[in-house]
């Protein structure tokens, strides 16, 4: 079985160990380089991307993600999207340019802080496509520009908030901490 590693620095991590665990693989927190490298998967929680970013410098955790995501999947909710992107603005930050998008921070504003959307009928594509889907956002990213190879999955007012390129996958919403989740077992179906 194979075994998803949750980045648990900073952000909601307890909550993806229970989605990956009810999706049917292994979870373990992920603090360490040596961690990181003995998981097949890895999944970077939301949270403040900023914060994050400063705990990865001081536990030598950059350098180990941009190695590990060159040829292991990572999926990165929320602060995990913006830290995937390849770029950031509002305001521009250090990101690992591993999946061909542009964020926004806070791209939904202050008034619009937090919300719970139902997706359905065109909002959802590919494996979903079909389906409904609940998605939290809390002081969510926008995703402004998807690049060729980039999948797009589900989307909220028409602009993406699910998509994958290749291995990775990025949601702007918070799937694990929706009861009925299907995005965790679609991120771990791609290990088998
Ligand atoms: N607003 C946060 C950031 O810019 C992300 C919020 C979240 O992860 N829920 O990093």
């Amino acid at each position: 079985m194979a075994t998803v590693g949750i980045l648990a620095l900073q952000g909601d991590f307890a909550a993806h160990v229970a989605a990956v665990e009810s999706a049917g693989a292994t979870a373990c927190e992920v603090r360490t380089a040596a961690q990181l490298f003995a998981v097949d998967a890895l999944i970077i929680p939301g949270g403040e991307s900023t914060t994050m970013l400063k705990l990865l410098e001081m536990e030598n955790l950059t350098e180990a993600i941009q190695a590990f995501g060159a040829s292991k999947p990572i999926f990165g909710t929320c602060a995990g999207a913006i830290l995937l992107a390849k770029e950031v603005i509002n305001p521009a930050q250090f990101s690992f340019n591993l999946v061909d998008i542009g964020v926004e921070r806070n791209g939904y504003g202050r008034q619009l802080d937090s919300t719970i959307a139902k997706l359905y009928g065109s909002d959802l594509a590919g494996p979903l496509a079909g389906s409904e889907l609940e998605a939290v956002f809390i002081r969510a990213p926008i995703i402004r520009r998807v690049g060729p190879n980039v999948k797009v999955i589900a989307s909220y007012k028409g602009l993406p908030v699910l998509v994958e390129e290749g291995r990775h996958m990025v949601a702007t919403f918070h799937p694990e901490l929706s009861t009925h989740n299907p995005v965790h077992k679609l991120f771990i179906e791609r290990l088998n």
